[in-house]
């Protein structure tokens, strides 16, 4: 029975978030990547360039989020899926033979 609270991950837009340097709010703003390895990672990750305003803080934030909560689910379900397939192993080679 899935519901919205076993979402495992949370899409967030960190321009709301609080700057990790001098933790003040609406202050980050995407910036642009300078280097070709900052463009990589900007690509390939889920993570982005931001800037504060404020501090001057440069560094990459991730745009998913994922909660304690969410990684608890995320075990049970593993824990779940590997006794269902031991299970149906087990089954297959009691059948098949
Ligand atoms: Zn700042």
């Amino acid at each position: 029975m899935p519901s919205k609270s076993n979402k495992v991950l949370f899409r967030r837009d960190p321009s709301f978030a609080r700057c990790p340097s001098c933790a003040s709010i609406n202050t980050l703003h995407r910036s642009r990547s300078r280097n070709w390895r900052e463009a990589v990672i900007k690509n390939i990750s889920l993570f982005k360039i931001y800037r504060c305003n404020k501090c001057g803080w440069r560094g990459y934030l991730s745009t998913l989020i994922i909660t304690l909560l969410s990684v608890r689910n995320l075990i049970i379900y593993l824990l779940l899926a590997i006794g269902a397939g031991l299970i149906v192993t087990e089954v297959l080679k009691r059948f098949i033979r």
